[in-house]
């Protein structure tokens, strides 16, 4: 394996895994705030027009509920202590003076809209904000086994006074006249609520003459001692959850990522994800700092976020992209900057502005504006900067989503709930955009590797053959050159020795102190003769040899009748025979010419060679046979072949040496000193017979003698066909 191959496979692995994490994670978190979601409730029962929400973490017996439209509002001036008391001890069905035709806002708060109407008393407040001031009622029946329950109330501003059955139990901060002066928001918890008879009548009063701001900033929160612990662990859990989805979606991402160029920014982006999932979920639920220090950072992190988005879609693209962002690229950044300035020197001066309802509509202002202009920078650019447009489209449009999230203000727990759901869904499309990009690039990376794998495969094996081609050949060069060496000693060696001998004659001519008698002198003409003729046949052989062997020599192919040149050369040597004991037989088909395609002086020259060996070592009294036939193998040649056999009954060669004896200057040990030879013989037939495509070989067995198989392949026509051709 390739190192780049592992490490694509390592990334694959790892990229895997992670999405596996994130699944289980989401998985998970789903079933748990399914499972958490229950409507199971059955503490409270509805005493009062409007209901009770019983709907949030409801596990056991007790567990809390949020209390939100069942509450009555009654504006403060209208509903004093005193009066709530006296209700109650004049009546149990409690009458109060109050506006009609008040809503419920989907926050849970009353709206005293225009269509509200004052129905007894004075006319001073006629409208209530969303923040809560005014003063609040409910009754709530219980269970009979419930010992009591506890109230928690998340952010209450200025004073407040709680009363449960009647009595004062707990009272924050203090009134004030003046605009200017507010009491910090505070969390009010653990207020025990004793029932009496199963009922408990809670009157939370907001009190403030002057103002309209404060009052129960959250929906209050009814619970069981025991089950307040349930509610944080919960929370905790949920956070803790949270968190770890997003560490697993920051792993998962920044290994996709890796494929992408913009990895950085994709940090940077999780970590805009990460201070919003923070701001939204710690804000309403950890009051790590008191009153305004708490909502002053939460609001800072807000504008930050906004800022960070901002620059976020303004760092995607590069400068030169088009003409019109790169004239605005100094306004918007010194704008973005100044307006990000302003809110945060104005909320940090001015703390109480927070307090303002007028503050949340220029909070949202600004991000709308931010947020338009990012979505509207994206897909002004994303026609003229094709990269990642996709990714950047649904970046923006997750950042509207999370930024005006901020201004979703339900009651908290519904809010974790629905929000937690919209991030998962977010986060899921995100990062799913982010898989599918990846497995597109993975495809194509490991397409390349695969195509490239086995180029290189190709090549390695192109490359193993022609080494061992060339190994091959210089295995052949090394032979032929010990082949040449040894032609060279063979045939200085072997024309040595009849010049020797002819030199050895003359010298005995010329240096004969004596006249040679006519004998003496016809003896020694005769033997230099014969090794003249021997050398003379030695040097005939090595030419034709080389000329056989070498490319150009081309045989000339005609049709034969090799019966019929077998027998002539048969009837010639018959008669050579004749006056010696030994005896030639020919065995040719009658009916049958036995056609080839070959040379015919080349031809002669394979089978009078074989015939002259088979004559040369015999014996005296030697039988030779010469069997002229169609081969009958099927697998010869293509299964249309005539052969040759050439037998006699003579010395035979040894069986170790009979592969050798076509070899150049091969000469068998027993083939006898007394028998002249080159050892050239046989390698000339086995070169004609390959320029022929036939086929030769020798069998043989030491002292019983050898049978010389010459095989070709026929030829297609017969002799009757022949006129036709020659017309
Ligand atoms: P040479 O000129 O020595 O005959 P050839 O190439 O014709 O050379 O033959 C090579 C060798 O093969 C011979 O030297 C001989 O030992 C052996 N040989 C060839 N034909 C026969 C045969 N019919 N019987 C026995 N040995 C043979």
């Amino acid at each position: 394996m390739s190192p780049d191959s592992s490490k694509l496979k390592k990334r694959n692995l790892s990229v895997g895994i992670s999405a596996l994490i994130l699944l289980i994670t989401i998985t998970v978190m789903s079933l748990a705030f399914l499972a958490v979601n229950q409507r199971r409730g059955s503490d409270f029962s509805y005493t009062i027009t409007g209901a009770v929400n019983l709907n949030y973490w409801r596990e056991t017996t007790g567990t809390p509920v949020t209390i939100k439209s069942g509450w009555e509002f009654y504006p403060n001036r209208l509903l004093t202590p005193e009066m709530i008391r006296i209700s109650r001890l004049e009546s149990s069905n409690v009458r109060y003076p109050y506006y009609k035709g008040v809503t419920i806002t989907s926050d849970g708060w009353l709206d005293l809209g225009e269509k509200a109407e004052l129905y007894s008393f004075g006319e001073d407040v006629k409208k209530m904000s969303r923040f809560g001031v005014g003063t609040y009622r409910i009754e709530l029946v219980l269970n009979k086994s419930v010992d009591y329950v506890t109230l928690n109330i998340p952010d209450i501003a200025q004073s407040a006074t709680i009363w449960v059955n009647g009595k004062a139990v707990r009272h924050y901060g203090t009134v004030s006249d003046s605009k200017e002066f507010y009491e910090p928001s505070q969390v009010c918890t653990d207020i025990q609520l004793v029932p009496i008879d199963g009922r408990i009548e809670i009157v939370i009063d907001c009190a403030n003459y002057s103002s309209p701001y404060g009052g129960i900033l959250y929906s209050p929160c009814i619970a069981s001692t025991a089950t307040i612990g349930m509610i944080e662990y919960s929370v905790r859990m949920y956070l803790t959850v949270l968190c770890a989805f997003w560490v697993f979606f920051a792993i998962g991402g920044n290994y996709i990522a890796k494929t992408f160029n913009g990895k950085t920014k994709l940090y940077f982006f999780l970590l805009m994800f990460l201070a919003d999932i923070l701001y939204e979920i710690l804000s309403p639920m950890v009051t790590i700092l008191p009153g305004n220090w708490n909502k002053l950072i939460m609001i800072t992190l807000m504008i930050f976020a906004n800022y960070w988005s901002f620059l976020f879609f303004l760092s995607l693209y590069p400068k030169g992209t088009t003409k019109l962002f790169d004239k605005l690229r100094f306004f918007e950044i010194t704008i973005f900057s100044m307006l990000t300035c302003c809110y945060l020197l104005t909320f940090w001066c001015f703390p109480s502005l927070l307090y303002l309802p007028s503050s949340v509509v220029a909070n949202m202002v600004l991000i709308l504006i931010t947020n338009i202009y990012n979505v509207f920078r994206v897909l002004y650019m994303s026609k003229h900067y094709e990269h990642g447009k996709y990714l950047y489209m649904s970046s923006a449009l997750l950042t509207v989503a999370m930024h005006f999230s901020f201004f979703v203000r339900h009651q908290y727990f519904v809010y974790i709930t629905l929000h937690a759901f919209l991030l998962i869904f977010l986060a899921i499309g995100f990062t799913l955009y982010f898989v599918k990009d990846y497995v597109q690039t993975y495809e194509k990376l490991e397409d390349n590797n695969r195509n490239l794998e086995s180029a290189v495969e190709e090549k390695t094996k192109y490359i193993t053959r022609v080494n061992q081609d060339l190994l091959h050949n210089h295995e052949r060069l090394l032979e032929n050159e010990e082949a040449r060496k040894k032609v060279m000693s063979n045939v200085s060696h072997d024309l040595r020795t009849p010049i020797t001998a002819i030199r050895g004659y003359i010298e005995l001519m010329l240096n004969a102190k004596e006249p040679l008698s006519r004998e003496q002198e016809v003896q020694y003409l005769s033997n230099m003769h014969t090794r003249s003729v021997q050398m003379e046949q030695l040097i005939s052989d090595l030419v034709q040899l080389t000329r056989m062997e070498s490319e150009n020599d081309t045989i000339e192919k005609m049709p034969i009748s090799i019966k019929e040149m077998v027998q002539d050369l048969f009837q010639l040597y018959h008669a050579e025979c004749e006056g010696t004991k030994k005896v030639m037989h020919f065995h040719a088909p009658e009916d049958d010419d036995l056609l080839i395609d070959g040379d015919p002086k080349k031809l002669l020259r394979v089978f009078e060679n074989i015939i002259v060996n088979a004559m040369k070592y015999t014996r005296e009294d030697g039988v030779i046979d010469i069997t002229c036939h169609r081969y009958e193998d099927p697998a010869m040649l293509g299964g249309n072949a005539v052969e040759v056999l050439i037998k006699d009954n003579g010395v035979g060669i040894p069986a170790n040496e009979v592969p050798y004896v076509f070899d150049r200057f091969y000469r068998a040990e027993n083939s006898g000193i007394n028998k002249t030879g080159s050892g050239l013989g046989l390698s000339i037939v086995k070169s004609i017979m390959d320029k022929h495509g036939g086929k030769i070989w020798a069998e043989s067995e030491e002292g019983k003698g050898s049978e010389f198989h010459i095989v070709f392949k026929a030829s297609e026509y017969t002799f009757d066909e022949e006129p036709e051709d020659e017309e």
